[in-house]
């Protein structure tokens, strides 16, 4: 299972996020098992509009979403990559994440202390991506002198050139101050670096944590939030406009008080469910389903990924054994009624091995025992 790690600094919020990111998955989660692995790990649902559709043509029982796990990874501070705070351990949780959840404090409290003494997100986001861009430094340099180190087959001289080539770019990359995500990396030189587990090379979105009243417009009158999304947009980073306190007070009110306040505000929720799914997409995801009598539900693949090994993803079996898939797209499921009519109207696909399943495909495996 894929993990998103929840970074900032202190008092912008994680904990207010990564609680409410809980308790509305426990809330949400009538006939799905939900769980917490550790105490500091999450499993999230990504809410689908596109499930209860499904599910009423196909008069299924059950709706199963799909989930992501969010990891909070407390106490990033300034100097963790010279190891001050308990750097090292923070560094390495997130070395251990698939994609990064950067929480930016967008919210004014006098209450709430802000450890550089003022609101500035710009400045916030500058302290943690230099902390993981110095981490990265490290590991770079020390990957440079192992590679120019002794003799090898011209074989093995060969890959290291392009590995060396890559760090190449990479280090330009982040001396400029923009993180390894930002270099232009060929197939075989991102390859080469995958297993480096370099921070700035994993996948970021930025949560602006915002007051309610930000919520309705998107942060559209709240200055750092346009800070935060013109720097955003120049390193090709998502914003997502989240207000973790409201979704945490959500989490203690009663069904048709939290219905009322929401629309007190003027919005359908506090901006988790754009967050989750943000991420889910972030982190290269994507959805098949799977729709009958029984359940309804949203399968998780890696974009790209093939129709047997999607069908790997049910089980290991229907990959082993894959004949074929019949598929129909979302659209055409909805538009003729389901299985039957996009049958008769010429919908159906039947998709062989080499088929790379599209978002929001309605698949059933055929296969051999
Ligand atoms: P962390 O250190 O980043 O995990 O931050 P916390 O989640 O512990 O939050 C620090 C304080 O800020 C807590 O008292 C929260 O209630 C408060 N807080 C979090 N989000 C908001 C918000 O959107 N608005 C306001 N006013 N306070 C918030």
């Amino acid at each position: 299972n894929l993990q998103a790690g929840i970074v900032g600094l202190p008092n912008v919020g994680k904990s207010t996020l990564f609680n409410a990111l809980v308790e509305n998955g426990k809330a949400q989660a009538a006939n799905f098992p939900f769980c917490t692995i550790e105490p500091n790990v999450g499993i999230v649902q990504v809410e689908d509009p596109r499930l209860k559709v499904l599910s009423s043509i196909s008069g299924s029982k059950d709706l199963l979403p799909a989930t992501v796990e969010f990891v909070d990874i407390a106490g990033l501070v300034k100097g963790a990559s010279r190891g001050e705070g308990m750097g090292n351990q923070f560094l390495t949780n997130i070395r251990n994440t698939d994609a990064i959840c950067q929480v930016v404090r967008c919210f004014e409290d006098d209450d709430i202390i802000h450890v550089a003494g003022k609101v500035d997100p710009l400045d916030d986001i500058d302290v943690i991506n230099l902390e993981l861009a110095l981490a990265d430094l490290t590991v770079l340099e020390k990957r440079v002198e192992k590679l120019k180190k002794g003799k090898k087959s011209s074989d093995q001289a060969e890959r290291d050139e392009v590995e060396l080539g890559a760090l190449a770019k990479i280090q330009a990359a982040i001396e400029a101050g923009r993180g390894a995500r930002t270099a232009t990396l060929s197939r075989d030189e991102a390859a080469a670096v995958r297993g480096l587990g370099l921070l700035t090379l994993k996948p970021l979105v930025y949560a602006a944590n915002v007051t309610e009243e930000d919520l309705a417009s998107g942060g559209a009158e709240n200055p750092h939030v346009k800070a935060l999304r013109s720097r955003a947009a120049e390193e090709g980073v998502e914003v997502v406009v989240v207000s973790a306190k409201v979704e945490a007070e959500l989490n203690e009110l009663p069904k048709e008080e939290a219905r009322e306040w929401l629309e007190s505000l003027g919005v359908t929720d506090g901006g988790l469910s754009s967050l989750v799914r943000a991420t889910y997409s972030t982190l290269g995801l994507q959805t098949y389903f799977t729709t009958g009598e029984k359940e309804t539900r949203a399968w998780t693949i890696r974009k790209g990924m093939t129709a047997p090994q999607a069908a790997g993803v049910i089980h290991s079996d229907f990959e082993k054994g894959f004949i074929r898939a019949e598929t129909i797209s979302y659209s055409d499921y909805v538009k003729h009624g389901g299985y039957g009519g996009a049958k008769e109207a010429g919908a159906l696909r039947l998709e062989g091995k080499e088929y790379v399943v599209q978002e929001g495909d309605v698949m059933l495996f055929r296969f051999n025992v």
